[in-house]
């Protein structure tokens, strides 16, 4: 649970913008604040992570410090939200990982180094660095079923700690109407993720990396968003081609799995070191307390699995093809063990935000009508 200092600042705060209300145009945190009186743990939580910190209520405050009141919305949004994150995830010995980077980092290279010692133990040096061509090329690097064992069991894990701190995240955060879940409600709160809705600032864009609003994150985190929705597709029409059609890869430059991974992977290389850089030239001044060390972690390690993905494409009818490979399988290995202690566990805690802020403007319509 977020500590009681952050909670009671948070309450604070939120308790003076429920009385100004001047911001509620910008996002979704506004009007879900006004269906409160008060601030329980839960409100605030969700309040925190339905907040998408694009800072433009920090910028229009005239409570912002230097004023007496000392509104800073983002900054204590962003640290109830990173605290939270710690909360949810399980086991709580793991949570220390969010906090600590090279906790993280050693953790992430000890990922990559076990992909890199199983394909050495599997190849040898011998076929993993010799060229290989035609069907199941890359399998004579790495046999499928170490690729597909390990793969699925990590990707098991990772939806079950999600899944059980998605269920503790909607148990415990608060709802002011009481809505009940609606089909409707669901498609329309994963039509406000899908299209990235909060991430406009209200229409001008976010004020980020400085005051001035711009497009420029917006545009960033949908190559990095859709990037990844590419790649995945990317991945799953591979196996299709694999397990149902019988076709081994690599496949040819114009099918649709190296198409959709191709441009996903170039998405994602672009997104991510925009926002790396966007961040570095950030005002820190509404940045929450140790916030920007996961951000940099996770944009990393996204834009590195992208990168070894394109360099194994670029490389595979070379020598330097099985190094790269199994560089790329311990990158991914890296950001499916880190994926349940990082930035990426927003993802989740947002999307079931969005999805209660839609239900509760469901239900407040219903009972003014
Ligand atoms: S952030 Fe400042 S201007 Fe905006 S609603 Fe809160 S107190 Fe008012
Ligand atoms: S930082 Fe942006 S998303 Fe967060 S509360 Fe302020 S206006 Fe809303």
């Amino acid at each position: 649970m977020p500590g009681p200092d952050v909670l009671r600042e948070a309450e604070r705060q939120l308790t003076v913008c429920n009385a100004c209300r001047y911001c509620e145009g910008y996002c979704a945190v506004f009007p879900a604040m006004e269906l409160r009186r008060a601030f329980g743990t839960g409100d605030i939580v969700y309040l925190a992570n339905l907040c998408h910190d694009c800072r433009a209520c920090y910028y229009a405050c005239m409570y912002a410090p230097p004023h007496e009141f000392a509104v800073n919305i983002p900054q204590v949004l962003s640290d109830v939200r990173r605290q939270s994150y710690e909360q949810y995830t399980w086991p709580a010995a793991l949570s220390r990982l969010f906090a600590s980077i090279p906790l993280a980092a050693a953790v992430a290279a000890g990922a990559v180094a076990a992909v890199a010692g199983l394909a050495l133990l599997l190849a040898g040096p011998g076929r993993l660095f010799a060229v290989h061509e035609g069907p199941g090329a890359f399998y004579r690097v790495i046999p499928y079923a170490a690729m597909l064992v390990p793969g699925l069991a990590a990707a098991c894990y990772v939806v079950a700690v999600w899944g059980a701190g998605a269920a503790r995240f909607w148990r415990e955060t608060g709802d002011a109407m009481r809505a009940p879940v609606t089909p409707w409600g669901v498609l329309r709160a994963l039509w406000d993720a899908l299209a990235l809705r909060y991430l406009r600032g209200g229409g001008p864009g976010c004020p980020y990396p400085r005051e001035r609003p711009s497009h420029a994150r917006g545009v960033l985190h949908g190559l990095v968003f859709y990037g990844f929705l590419s790649a995945l597709a990317s991945t799953t029409l591979a196996a299709v081609y694999q397990d149902l059609l019988g076709r081994l890869p690599p496949y040819p430059l114009t099918s649709a799995p190296v198409v959709l991974g191709g441009v996903g992977g170039l998405a994602m290389i672009a997104g991510t070191a925009g926002l790396i850089v966007a961040k570095g030239g950030s005002d820190r001044a509404p940045a929450g307390a140790g916030a920007a060390g996961a951000d940099y972690a996770f944009l990393v390690t996204i834009g590195l699995a992208a990168l070894t993905g394109m360099l194994t494409l670029a490389l595979r009818a070379t020598q330097a093809m099985g190094a790269m490979l199994t560089i790329h399988l311990g990158v991914v290995a890296a950001l499916f063990v880190t994926a349940p202690y990082g930035k990426f566990v927003h993802a989740v805690y947002r999307l079931l935000a969005l999805l209660r802020s839609r239900l509760e403007q469901e239900a407040s319509l219903r009972e003014d009508r």
